[in-house]
């Protein structure tokens, strides 16, 4: 798959890379770990802009995954793919949800469909096809665990090396997912924050292509397809509101670029709102928001259960807030306890299975609809970002029941009876 040494690479003309707060520009095969330097990291992250007065947005019915936007992502078309399917996942009605928030309708977009379970897929194969077109070898993240494990998969398909900085706590099923790729895993005796540092510095000496969010203007380009589908399953009429569970910032911001983008082209009529959804153990952003600041203030002991979103230094924070405003949405925070009733909702009313980070947009629902901030005309739609089988006992401590135990004996049928004779 890997096309190293076949001569010059053929950037779109249309995709640049700027300066999110001093417009700098910065070459886009540099950007990937290279955040502005007058800007410094925080400030200086960096975002792909293209001309879209030359961009045709013929997108073609859905399917074939998410390189069919090629021409609105920043990697060579024609150029190196991955073999995965990535994207294309489901969008679900759920009607059921839709009448216990009493709202028209509830819809549900289950990113825990793709390759490695989790949204993340879709950064990393726009970083992969980014990597192979500069003929980079080794590719590198640091993750809470679900980046990580989406581009030990990707980059495995892709036959490309990958190198993985992952905290002392991340979930024993994602390491899995990274060990059996065949991953060099670097467990960091600390938080994810430190993981992140610690990789950075590590792609800058070794020179290996960095997939750290944030700072590879690339990844959001990815994330910003869920959007696009999103848009295009509801036939160009989005929602009124799209909420989504925030750590980095990273996806939340992307969402917002893919429905700006949308509505540059004139394919859709509006941006939704959009609403970010942290826990209230960690929610820097939804402070920072609430608090009308330009940046977030760093958390140093983020605790949450949802793994994927516990991040006390927002590194993608200047575009968050910027997406929460511009779309007249917001950054909310909720309980971990709303996270679980939003896990077991999702599960037990529509069949989708979140993991805790996963849940966070849409117990970002239930927590608006409990604040009276829904109304009986809105559309609302909700990212699964995860697979509840990412984090098994997150998923485990959202049940409160226990399996019935009985033994193989005629005998104790009766109690199975007694146990679900209430329901039927
Ligand atoms: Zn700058």
């Amino acid at each position: 798959m890997a096309n190293f040494g076949n001569g010059p690479v053929m950037t779109p003309p249309e995709a640049t890379c700027r300066c999110v707060t001093c417009g700098r520009p910065i070459p886009l095969d540099q950007a990937p770990g290279r955040p502005c330097e007058s800007c410094g990291p925080v400030l200086g992250t960096t975002e792909v802009h293209y001309d879209l007065s030359r961009v045709h947005p013929d997108f073609g019915p859905p399917g074939r995954g998410l390189f069919r936007f090629a021409a609105l992502l920043p990697v060579p078309d024609p150029g190196p793919r991955l073999p995965l399917l990535v994207g294309d996942t489901p969008l679900y009605d759920a009607p059921r949800l839709a009448r216990r928030l009493g709202v028209a309708q509830v819809l549900l977009k289950d990113d825990g469909r793709n390759p490695s379970a989790s949204l993340k897929d879709r950064a990393s194969a726009v970083a992969v096809a980014h990597a192979l077109a500069l003929s980079r070898p080794v590719v590198a993240a640091a993750s809470t665990g679900n980046a990580a494990s989406s581009l030990a998969l990707l980059a495995a398909s892709a036959g490309l090396r990958a190198v993985l900085f992952v905290p002392a706590d991340a979930p024993p099923p994602k390491v899995a997912q990274m060990m059996l790729a065949g991953a060099t895993v670097v467990r960091v005796r600390g938080t994810y924050d430190q993981a992140f540092d610690v990789c950075a510095l590590a792609c800058e000496r070794f020179g290996w292509y960095s997939r750290n969010t944030a700072t590879n203007p690339v990844l959001a380009e990815g994330k910003k397809t869920v959007a696009l589908e999103i848009a295009q399953a509801c036939a160009w009429d989005p929602p009124d509101l799209v909420a989504v569970g925030v750590g980095d910032g990273c996806v939340f911001a992307a969402l917002y670029k893919g429905f700006h983008e949308l509505r540059a082209l004139g394919l859709t009529p509006r941006i939704p709102r959009l609403v970010g959804v942290q826990a209230e153990g960690c929610a820097p952003l939804a402070r920072a928001f609430a608090e009308g600041a330009a940046t977030a203030t760093p958390l140093r002991e983020p605790s949450t259960y949802a793994d994927s979103i516990r991040v006390g230094v927002p590194r993608d924070q200047v575009k968050a807030l910027r997406a929460a405003r511009a779309s007249n949405g917001d950054l909310i925070a909720v309980p971990d306890d709303r996270i679980r009733e939003a896990q077991r909702l999702l599960a037990r009313e529509a069949g989708v299975l979140a993991e805790p980070a996963g849940a966070a947009g849409f117990a970002g629902l239930l927590h608006l609809a409990a604040s009276g901030r829904l109304a009986a005309r809105d559309r609302v739609a909700a990212v699964v970002s995860g697979h509840a089988l990412k984090d098994v006992a997150g998923a485990m401590s959202a049940v409160p029941e226990q399996p019935l135990d009985i033994a193989p004996d005629p005998a104790t049928i009766g109690s199975v009876m007694d146990a679900i004779g209430s329901i039927i």
